[in-house]
This record gives structure tokens, sequence and C-alpha cells, in this order.
């Protein structure tokens, strides 16, 4: 079994894929062809935002997000404790502060808070200017837009949306730029949250390429032009004139026309088949706790009201009910794998304990994070996955604890 099969989604679309690829090589424009501009247009439309531009990663994405807002040396950015790496990373690469705040133990995402109550601690500190915050739609679902927006508004800080692994993931209501919540019959699109908001096209996120990709998505005009131009040497009306520092960041028209057929199938049934899929892995988990009288209790993870989600990750949480016993986890993933079943944990250490963030100041505590960073367990889980292996997973998993 794989845990994201994404042998099993070539082949179903392969006749399409096939075409797009030898489409792209005939055409012989690899850099900036006519697929990048389409594919652009399609995710701005999908997503909602007025404006899509693509680049080479989603790690680029922040970044140029980042330096679109002017945030540098003496900023502060606020981001999830519980994260992949790059949410804190292109913070410290700009030279800017990351303050981790914590999480909610139950949908994963940042704790608005925490948020209020880091951003009190940084404004004590004279010497910092609180400039943004990084909002994680963390495995496929939105974060808490309606609170994070009310704290920032106060505070006059930016949001930037990370939704590396959000994208595809909804709410149905809307927040205004004023940090009024109202209700949205059709749905908000995640990568339409933010200010500017983010996303990546990593082969094992929720629409991938078959290499590395990303986008950033704005409203704003001005800051679409301006990131249209850092992308590429900080270009002014043509690339050899150049009128900033920027990036080589494009998105390759081979990996836009790949896309393009991703999204497509992504629309027509992909996160459809995903929910389905979770739905299904949700019964059976609730479904054998009530017959279990295992010592390791297993929770589903959560949806909570008005929120969709694109499943990037199926997450499960393993605790010991009684308290004070502890469990090996990567024994049971020993287990698993033994079974055919691979399990991954995403993710094993907060950023706050990362090495490379030794020595960084911390402003609130992160219990939730390093309680989660404990006790996650990460499911295979994509559109391709049968009930059968489903049924097989959740079975082995209470088998073998
Ligand atoms: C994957 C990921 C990124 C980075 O995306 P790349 O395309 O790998 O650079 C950033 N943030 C989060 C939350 C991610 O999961």
């Amino acid at each position: 079994m794989e845990f994201r099969d994404l042998k099993k989604q070539y082949q179903v679309l392969k006749t399409d894929m096939d075409k797009a690829m030898t489409d792209v090589a005939t055409s012989g424009a690899f850099i900036m062809g006519e697929p990048v501009k389409m594919l652009e247009q399609e995710l701005a439309n999908y997503v909602g935002v007025k404006h899509c531009i693509s680049c080479a990663n989603g790690t680029d994405a922040l970044t140029l997000a980042l330096k679109t807002l002017g945030i540098g040396k003496g900023d502060v950015v606020f981001v999830p404790d519980f994260t992949f790496f790059s949410t804190a990373e292109v913070v410290a690469l700009e030279g800017a502060l990351p303050v981790f705040v914590d999480v909610d133990p139950d949908t994963f995402n940042m704790d608005p808070s925490s948020l209020a109550e880091a951003i009190e601690c940084v404004r004590d500190d004279m010497s910092l200017r609180a400039k943004a915050v990084i909002a994680v739609d963390l495995f496929g679902m939105p974060a808490n837009y309606a609170e994070i927006r009310k704290v920032a508004k106060q505070h006059d800080l930016y949001i930037i949306e990370d939704g590396a692994q959000g994208f595809g993931g909804w709410t149905d209501y809307d927040v205004s730029n004023s940090g009024v919540v109202t209700p949205c019959p059709k749905g908000k699109r995640a990568c339409s949250f933010g200010d500017i908001s983010t996303t990546s096209f990593f082969p094992a996120k929720p629409l991938g390429c078959y290499g590395d990709g990303g986008a950033v998505f704005t409203n704003n005009d001005e800051w679409a032009d301006y990131i249209r131009s850092l992308r590429v040497h900080g270009k002014g009306s043509n690339k050899y004139d150049n009128v900033r520092i920027g990036l080589n960041s494009r998105l390759d028209t081979m990996q836009a026309a790949i896309l393009r057929v991703k999204l497509k199938a992504f629309i027509d049934h992909e996160l459809a088949d995903v929910n389905r899929a979770a739905e299904y892995y949700t019964q059976l988990i609730t479904g054998t706790l009530r017959f279990s009288k295992k010592e390791i209790q297993i929770t589903a993870p959560t949806l909570p009201k008005g929120y969709g989600s694109s499943w990037a990750q199926y997450t499960v949480r393993l605790s010991v009910p009684s308290g004070n016993g502890t469990f090996n986890r990567e024994a049971l993933q020993a287990k698993m794998k033994a079974k055919g079943i691979p399990t991954m944990v995403y993710y094993p250490i907060p950023m706050s304990y990362q090495t490379a963030f030794r020595g960084l100041r911390r402003f609130v505590l992160t219990p939730h994070a390093e309680n989660l960073s404990k006790s996650v367990l990460s499911l295979p889980m994509h559109p391709y996955i049968t009930r059968e292996e489903i049924r097989y997973v959740v079975e082995s998993l209470v088998n073998s604890i």
C-alpha cells in the first residue's frame, strides 16, 4: 500500500497527462509558456481571488509574500509551533523573528488566544515590531480565520495564509477585512483567507505536480505586480531591466501543464473522493473505539462545523486514557509497516525545539504543540485509496496497539 498513491493517479490520468507533457515538449516553450498563464487564471477562478502568481515552490511563495509586505530585521512574525519547517524558516531567512504560537489540540491549527497572548508579550519589548501572522491550514483544513482576523485587526498585523496543505479546503462563512464574519452559502476556499495566501505543488500536497511548484494569491493589484517582478529577478519593463533585487522563482511550463490536468481531476472528483475516504476512516475509528478495551485510545481528526478539508493528511491522535502511561509509537509504526502499511509522523518536533531555532527567545508556552508532536500518527490517504484498504489500515492499527 502507498502512503499517497501518485502512480495510481498517473495511470488514471495517463491519456490527458501524456498529451499535456508532449504538447509542452513539442512547443519548446519551457519557461513561462502559455500553460503557465492559463493555470494561473484557472487557480485564481477556483480559489476566488483576483490574482494568482505561480512560482518555483511553496517556500518561495512565502518568501515572496514576506518581501512584498516589507518584512525584515526587527520585525516579528507569529507562526504556529506545529507546522512544516518552511513556515518559520522563511521568516528567519528575511532577518525577522519568528515567534511561536500554540495550536488548538483538536484542529491542530493556530490557537487565536495563544496568538493574542504572544502579541501582548512582544509589545512589552520596544525593540520589536509585530508585523504579520502566518496562519497554516494544517493537514488540509483552513485555520480559524474568523478569530485570527479579529486579533490581527486589533494590532494592525497582516495575515499570510500558508495554504501549502490547505488547497481545496473551505469554510461556509466569509471573513471580510473588517473582521466581520458573515455566512457564505457557496463557501470560501483556502488560499483566499490571507491578505496574501500561498500554496505548494510539491507532489504529496493536495494539488501536486511532478516536481516542485508553488503559487501566491492576493486581491491587491499593486502587490500582484510587485510579486510578478520579484519572481523574475526584480524585473522592470523586461527581465534585462532590473528595478529591485528579486529571485529566480518561476513555475516551469511542464509543471503548469501537468497541474492543469490535475486541477481538473481535483475539481471533478478527487476532492470529493478524499472526503469520502476520510468519512469512512472516521466512521470505522469511532466505531472500533466503542468495542476496543485497549490501553491506547485512537482519536479521529475533527472537522468543526462550517469547515471543509482537502485531507492533505489523515492524522489520528494516540493517547493513554489512564493518564501517566506511555506508548511506543515507533514500535507501532514498525508493526504497521510489517503489515504493508506505511504511516508517518507529522510532525515529531515542534518549531521551538528545532536545532536551527535553538537560542531563539520564546514568548509563550506551547504545550499542545509539544503534546501533539508525541501523539500524532498520519495514515495512508489519497483520492484513490479503496474502502478495503481503509478497513485494513484501521483493523491493523487496532490490532497493533
Ligand atoms: C510543504 C509545505 C511548505 C513548503 O512547500 P515547498 O513547495 O515544499 O517549498 C510550506 N508550508 C507548509 C505548511 C508545508 O506543508
